[in-house]
C-alpha cells in the first residue's frame, strides 16, 4: 500500500528523497511514481546526494509571500553529486562571494514560520563547503 501523499511530500522535503529507476538507472527529483526516462513503474525511493556544485544562481530582492521573508536572498540551481539538479536557497554566505562551480552541501533549515498558528516549515537549503 502506498503511504499518503502528504506524508510522502513531507518526507521528501525533510530528507531530500528522489527516485531511482530499477530498469534504466535514471534518477529523478521530485518524487514520481514512474520513470521520466523510460516510463517504467519499477522505481524506488533513494536519498539524494547531500553535496553538489552551484551551476546557476540569482539574487532575489522581492518576494510576494512570506515563504522567504529575509530578502535579498540567493537562489541557485545545484547539481548534486548523483547528477540530480535541484533548486534551493543558498545561505550562510555573502551574495558577492557566491560563484558558479562552488561546492555546497544540503542542510535542513526553517523555511517559514506561520505566526498565527506557530507552524514551522522545514526544508533543505544549501551552504558553502570549505
Ligand atoms: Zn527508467
Amino acid at each position: 500500500m502506498e503511504p499518503p501523499k502528504i506524508w510522502r511530500e513531507k518526507r521528501q522535503r525533510y530528507l531530500g528523497i528522489g527516485v531511482k529507476c530499477l530498469d534504466c538507472d535514471y534518477k529523478a527529483f521530485p518524487l514520481t511514481s514512474f520513470c521520466p526516462s523510460c516510463g517504467s513503474g519499477n522505481v524506488q525511493e533513494y536519498k539524494l546526494a547531500e553535496k553538489g556544485r552551484i551551476i546557476q544562481f540569482t539574487q532575489v530582492n522581492q518576494t510576494s509571500n512570506d515563504m522567504m521573508a529575509n530578502v535579498p536572498y540567493a537562489i541557485g540551481i545545484i547539481e548534486l553529486e548523483d547528477g540530480i539538479k535541484v533548486t534551493g536557497q543558498i545561505v550562510d554566505i555573502d551574495y558577492s562571494l557566491i560563484e558558479i562551480g562552488m561546492p555546497v552541501r544540503m542542510v535542513l533549515r526553517v523555511l517559514s514560520k506561520d505566526g498565527t498558528e506557530g507552524l514551522i516549515k522545514y526544508g533543505f537549503k544549501f551552504i558553502p563547503v570549505d
